[in-house]
């Protein structure tokens, strides 16, 4: 069934539309040019032509050579490159077997520290963070011991919308000698990616977060041979991953990367003022109402709430009728009657996580589409909240 015209996207975490110009990039290397970027022959050189022009794009981007661009699967298989790469390198090195990281991470991160730590013998630290979801410089300096392997930071984070400081981060990590990984897929469609600035050591992207293909990501590795690849097989992409290359994907990663950079701040401002028409709407409108996430240090499209005393799934299903997409917590995490583990790392009582909405607007939402979440959205929540109390 064809999505409803009328049906209003506010899920842009989740995923966006692909950007046209960019399938268009890419269609090519659906049909005539077929080759594999590793064959000799004149199709497998035009592949790889392809691929290595995607990549000197991404570099250009995110201020760095093109030997340090990894081509992965997405988002998911960059932070793992990342995190476990990182860990199981350092331990055989010089003996590591300590992580942090942060209660606010994407599961990519978080599962893979959590497996190291269950499966591989390594100790791991997740820091406390504000009520804001902010995690401090001194608290990543307090948690740094000579044995640390690695620090895993979003830069920001997909459910609350909060920016972390990584360039403070980074300072205390580089002072120390210790590896930062970021993860960037979320505020990879709106903020600065120079990874020089930012001082991280390894930054994960997947293109579907920006307009482009799902199922290809990016990970930026500073040079120096120094993650373990976790994936074996053919020695591609600097030796640190192997598989055919998705020559489209990458092509398509490139070109939606390229036009985030060139249209950002235009976008930005754009989705910025309806992103704070929503806040405030939400918050003057609904009694029991909390933002989630910091007030201002957020993406610009990103606006997170918790409503006391709602079933936060059955809100996302009364606003689906209502013809409005939006999400609670992670989308991963739909199905899930726990409260999530970065809202209750707030410090949000069970009744208050439980009831979570995410809406994250796109380049195409408008004022329209605002006033009609706030026109449906109060009386929802008020519904739901009866029905909650309402005697047996
Ligand atoms: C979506 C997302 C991922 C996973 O990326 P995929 O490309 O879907 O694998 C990782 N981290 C964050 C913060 C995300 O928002």
């Amino acid at each position: 069934m064809p999505v409803n015209m009328d049906a209003i996207y506010l899920d842009h975490a989740a995923t966006t539309p692909l950007d046209p110009r960019v399938l268009e990039a890419m269609l090519p290397y659906f049909s005539g040019e077929f080759g594999n970027p590793y064959s000799i022959h004149r199709w497998g050189r035009r592949a790889e032509h392809a691929v290595e022009t995607a990549r000197a794009t991404v570099a250009a981007v995110l201020n760095c050579q093109p030997s340090e661009i990894i081509f992965t699967s997405g988002g998911s298989e960059a932070d793992n490159l990342a995190v476990r790469g990182a860990a199981l390198a350092e331990r055989e090195r010089r003996g590591a077997n300590h992580l942090i990281t942060t209660p606010v991470e994407h599961a990519a991160v978080l599962a893979t520290m959590r497996q190291l730590r269950d499966h591989f013998g390594f100790e791991l630290t997740v820091l406390p963070v504000d009520a804001d979801g902010r995690v401090s410089a001194e608290a990543v300096a307090a948690a740094l011991r000579p044995e640390t392997a690695l620090v895993a930071v979003t830069y920001a984070c997909n459910e609350i919308g909060t920016i972390e400081p990584l360039a403070e981060i980074a300072a205390v990590c580089q002072s120390a000698g210790v590896r930062l990984h970021t993860d960037a897929v979320q505020a990879a469609s709106q903020l600065l990616l120079d990874v020089q600035r930012l001082g991280v050591d390894t930054l994960a992207l997947g293109a579907h977060k920006l307009y482009g293909p799902k199922g290809v990501g990016v990970l930026y590795a500073r040079a120096g041979q120094w993650l373990l690849p976790t994936q074996t097989g053919g020695n591609h992409e600097e030796g640190l991953r192997a598989g055919t290359h998705n020559v489209p994907g990458a092509v398509g990663l490139a070109e939606a990367l390229r036009i985030t950079a060139a249209e950002r701040e235009t976008h930005n401002a754009h989705m910025a003022a309806l992103r704070d028409q929503a806040m405030a709407g939400v918050l003057s409108a609904i009694p029991h109402s909390a933002l989630t996430g910091h007030p201002t240090e957020r993406l610009p499209n990103h606006a997170s709430f918790v409503f006391e005393g709602v079933d936060g799934n059955e809100l996302l299903m009364h606003l689906d009728l209502a013809g409005i997409a939006a999400s609670s917590g992670s989308a991963c995490k739909t199905g899930d009657p726990e409260p999530s583990e970065a809202l209750l790392a707030l410090g949000l009582p069970r009744a208050w996580a439980l009831g979570s909405l995410r809406v994250t607007l796109g380049r195409a939402t408008m004022a329209a589409h605002i006033d009609r979440l706030l026109a449906v959205l109060p009386a929802a929540v008020e519904r739901l909240r009866t029905s909650v109390a309402a005697p047996a």
